[in-house]
């Protein structure tokens, strides 16, 4: 399966990807957040793991070059080009009803963790616990303290970030919704995913 599937706003889409291809993430409009979350082909409960791969890279984010692995700890994506300003975020959970009802929304508000379910459903396929994903684009510097800032996210139009498969896998990305907390400039936009020849 290759082309581009287009993530609405505030939506989430998967798709599979063949070990040795390349998927794109492209922020279209600029300023979105997109959670991505990989999946062994075949077995969901093989994942990419934002822990496990800190462990590997020794790093809190991640840089070109460099690997995801899953919680078996077995590479299931390299980052393999970046041509936004490179900032994205590996420590912040996806975002879920529980994250958006503490925030003061009404009830029903998307969030990234029911975009995941759905995608997956799309395919058949379902977790019971919500890995915590790569945020690409999304900017959450520490300060010296330890504190963590949110910014909004540096992404211009069409800027985008190019992963390899290192394995058969489901590659799902929500467009975030979170419109209460100011990590996507100017409001949720969709992004698109682009699986390569
Ligand atoms: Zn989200």
């Amino acid at each position: 399966m290759t082309g581009r599937t287009v993530v609405p706003a505030r939506e989430g889409r998967a798709v599979q990807v063949a070990a040795g291809r390349r998927v794109r993430v492209v922020d279209l409009e600029g300023g979105q957040v997109g959670d991505l979350f990989a999946f062994a082909a075949g077995d969901v409960t093989e994942q990419l793991s934002a822990a496990h791969t800190r462990a590997v890279t020794s790093r809190l984010f991640p840089r070109v070059g460099e690997a995801f692995v899953t919680n078996r700890r077995r590479p299931i994506l390299t980052l393999a080009d970046d041509s936004s300003p490179g900032e994205h975020d590996m420590l912040i959970a996806a975002c879920d009803p529980a994250r958006y009802a503490a925030l003061g929304a009404a009830p029903g508000h998307a969030s990234c963790a029911e975009n995941l379910d759905r995608a997956l459903a799309g395919l058949g396929l379902a977790v019971e616990v919500t890995p915590q994903p790569v945020n690409v684009f999304m900017r959450i510097p520490v300060t010296g303290s330890g504190r963590l800032e949110w910014l909004p996210a540096a992404s211009r139009p069409g800027d985008s970030i190019t992963f390899e498969a290192a394995m058969d896998c489901v590659v799902v990305v929500s467009a975030c919704p979170q419109d209460l907390v100011g990590i996507n400039d100017g409001g949720p936009t969709p992004l698109a995913i682009d699986v390569l020849d």
